[in-house]
């Protein structure tokens, strides 16, 4: 638990020094480190480095390739999405430690994935070739829109979630029946259509009064953006939780069909 809890700060501290995460970003990463060093040990950090490491190494990789003028997925993370995306994950390893349930083990796990499936939805989404379609629209729209989606985007997401499960799956010794396998993949893509529909649906847009386009940003072309459609409680870091709330709740209530 101490020698964990020293691996996250030094994780934390050195995502902060390469900017990945802002002061408060890195404050709240120690916090949801040490939680899941104290609900699950070694093997819920190793997960959880899974998900950051590919996160960071996702955007180093593919930083230059594409402008993003559209989202909010770029730059340090503060706290506020470092929880929206590792609170959930968080709060069930702490309810695993200290009840020795399993099955809040697989939803920590299932959360994880759901996280991981849309971070590398929106990262490797982003090098389609082709404009990625609003999902309610059916309308071609900017890389980077939420709520839209591209064949590779999606097949990102598939991979992002098996990654996080098959590595739950290589920790744990491989104790996980087919079906409960497939039934954790399912539940964390199931997080990120969740993410994708809600992000085509009532996520708030604000629009550039200068160029016009429509973008997450509250400031563009150097002037404020003006709200375009949706609810401002519908935010990046709102819908980025509500994947991940979504996730666990749809692996327990089909657990009984998993397993
Ligand atoms: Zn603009």
């Amino acid at each position: 638990m101490i020698l964990e809890s020293i691996g996250v700060f030094f994780l934390a501290a050195l995502s902060y020094w390469l900017r990945k995460l802002s002061l408060s970003g890195a404050l709240c990463a120690i916090l949801v480190g040490v939680s899941i060093a104290y609900g699950t040990g070694l093997p819920g950090l190793l997960l959880l480095a899974g998900f950051f490491i590919s996160s960071v190494v996702w955007s180093m990789l593919l930083k230059s390739k594409k402008e993003n003028d559209i989202d909010l997925k770029d730059g340090a993370r503060d706290g506020s999405q470092v929880l929206a995306n590792g609170g959930v994950a968080a709060i069930l390893a702490v309810l695993s430690g200290v009840t020795g349930e399993k099955l809040f083990f697989l939803g920590f796990v299932v959360a994880l994935a759901a996280a991981t499936s849309d971070t590398w939805a929106s990262e490797l989404g982003r090098l389609s070739r082709g404009k990625p379609i609003d999902v309610i629209r059916f309308q071609r729209v900017k890389t980077g829109t939420s709520g839209a989606v591209s064949l590779l985007g999606t097949i990102a997401a598939l991979m992002g979630s098996f990654f996080i499960v098959g590595l739950a799956y290589v920790i744990e010794g491989a104790t996980y029946s087919l079906s409960l396998f497939l039934g954790m993949v399912l539940a964390g893509f199931i997080g990120n259509l969740v993410d994708t529909y809600v992000g085509a649906t009532v996520q708030v847009k604000y629009r550039c009064q200068d160029c016009q386009t429509v973008t997450e940003k509250i400031e563009h072309c150097g002037n404020v953006t003006i709200k375009d459609r949706g609810y401002r409680i519908f935010n990046n870091e709102s819908v980025n939780l509500l994947c991940t709330v979504v996730a666990p709740l749809f692996f327990f209530a089909l657990y009984g069909i998993f397993r």
